[in-house]
């Protein structure tokens, strides 16, 4: 069983790309029985936005990624949040300061800052000289206890760490330029002057302590990963196994972000997008699977998970989600799923009924009560183009808006005996009014036309026409359906 964790920096809502690293984690955690974590990595105190963490929690239950073990839920490695553990991190930077894993650095930010951009002029890879390396123990400690301002920083090996990563296998990190080093990448800082940790140091710890097996996280995490490394080999730990995953991006290649796409988790509720739409849009982008179909539920990703993720970016086209919501949308309107129906029709007649309804005359095509089984019809009929309530009021806006005989463009077919034969439809007893009298009854006029089955065209384009007003829409059984006899009769002009 694997314990995975997402580990959000409360500096920012969840978007696309997060919601899809958590997914991940929580897929790999569900289908091996394992345990999925929620910790929050708030040392940066400076960039935390206040509602943020809240929003978290409600974007990722909304969903459907319910943590084991994290904040508001507890288990047995909290706290999870990283503010509330300093003094855990604080006693393993002095570990490994006293292993000789780690030293105190006292150099000035200002010393600090010439130094960097004096090797970067040279061309040499790292920022810092180690000088602070080389201050012996007894001076460190006397400078330190006289409390003079040192950061902690870890002492990496001459030899830097490789890994296997199981997306992108034997990781080698890149020097970042030139190539003079003494060492391959920077001394990285464990705990900074004010005693709080840096994210490397909270995060291995964390990990470490919170038994996590399996690291699946963003590929910008990637080149950070040797540091973490050399970290759990200074601790004498053994490291998780770490899956990153490649970025989001535009059609542009560009990082998808705000301003290039709006992929903050409230614009896709915004948009009425259903949770399990936008879980089967973020799975997979970037990872692949067997199935026939495309279109899954969480439980169904559970069951098709495994770590099969595309190397590089993955591009991310916005139709598939139009699709995948239309797909979706049948589901729900399949017998028995309660709620995730009510939720459509609720939003459907809210729009309806409010001040500024789209189609205020409503009432004179449902009739007074609240109009929900009306609603829950169409949904039924139509569910399959069903997007979101705004679109799908307006695709069937002609069920919501009283039409007369030729109050709209008239019919093509006026010249024929077509709507002569429409008051064969009223023939159609009240009792009797339901699709398969109804189909009958239309065959019948066919058949009784000069023209036969061959203009039977004709006939459905009158029905739907003056019925509908419209060129397109659902089936036209499910209209007559939907609008019962009186009012398809008054709108075919025979009653
Ligand atoms: N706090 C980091 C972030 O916000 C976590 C990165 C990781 O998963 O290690 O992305």
């Amino acid at each position: 069983p694997a314990r995975t964790r997402f580990a959000p920096s409360p500096t920012g809502y969840l978007h696309l790309g997060s919601l899809r690293t958590a997914l991940f984690n929580y897929l790999l955690a569900k289908c091996t029985g394992g345990q999925f974590l929620l910790r929050i990595e708030d040392t940066d105190h400076k960039r935390t936005v206040a509602d943020a963490e809240q929003r978290l929690f409600d974007d990722l239950r909304w969903a459907g990624l319910q943590w084991d073990e994290g904040p508001e839920v507890g288990g047995p490695y909290g706290p999870y949040k990283q503010s509330e553990r300093s003094a855990i991190y604080k006693e393993h930077a002095h570990e490994l300061l006293h292993s000789g894993n780690a030293y105190r650095c006292f150099c000035s930010t200002e010393r600090l800052h010439a130094l960097a951009e004096h090797r970067h002029k040279l061309g040499i890879a790292t920022d810092y000289d180690r000088t602070c390396a080389a201050i012996p123990r007894e001076e460190s400690d006397d400078r330190a206890s006289k409390g003079e301002a040192h950061t902690i920083r870890l002492k990496v090996p001459d030899q830097y760490p490789t890994y296997r990563d199981l997306i992108y296998g034997t990781f080698h990190p890149l020097k970042r330029r030139g190539h003079v080093t003494e060492s391959a990448f920077e001394d990285p800082i464990l705990l900074k002057s004010d005693g709080l940790p840096t994210y490397h140091l909270a995060n291995v710890v964390d990990d470490h302590l919170m038994k996590i097996t399996h690291v699946i996280r963003g590929s910008e995490w990637m080149p950070s990963t040797p540091k973490h490394i050399a970290m759990y080999q200074a601790f004498g730990w053994e490291p998780p196994e770490f899956a990153h995953v490649g970025l989001l991006v535009d059609e542009h290649g560009n990082k998808l972000s705000k301003r290039n796409f709006d992929t903050d988790i409230a614009a896709f509720k915004e948009m009425e997008v259903f949770p399990e739409t936008l879980t089967n849009f973020a799975a997979l982008l970037g990872w692949s699977h067997k199935e026939k179909s495309d279109v899954m539920d969480l439980k169904t990703l559970i069951q098709n998970f495994s770590l099969k993720f595309t190397k590089g970016n993955t591009t991310v086209t916005f139709g598939k989600l139009q699709f995948l919501q239309r797909k979706h949308a049948l589901r729900r309107a399949e017998p028995g799923t309660g709620p995730a129906l009510d939720e459509m029709v609720h939003n459907i007649a809210r729009l309806l009924t409010s001040p500024d309804s789209p189609y205020p005359d409503w009432k004179q095509v449902v009739g007074s009560p609240f109009p929900e089984d009306y609603i829950c019809s169409i949904i039924k009929a139509d569910a399959e183009n069903y997007t979101n309530s705004n679109e799908f009021l307006y695709r069937n806006a002609f069920l919501f808006t009283p039409l007369r005989p030729f109050s709209h463009s008239p019919p093509v077919a006026t010249a024929s005996d077509i709507p002569m034969r429409a008051h064969m439809l009223s023939q159609v007893e009240p009792q009797h009014w339901d699709k398969e009298h109804l189909m009958q009854k239309v065959r019948d006029m066919i058949d009784g036309r000069e023209e036969g089955r061959k203009g039977s065209r004709d006939v459905y384009h009158y029905l739907r026409k003056t019925i509908t007003g419209q060129e397109e829409g659902m089936r036209i059984f499910d209209v007559m359906m939907i609008l019962g006899r009186r009012e398809t009769l008054a709108r075919l002009g025979v009653e």
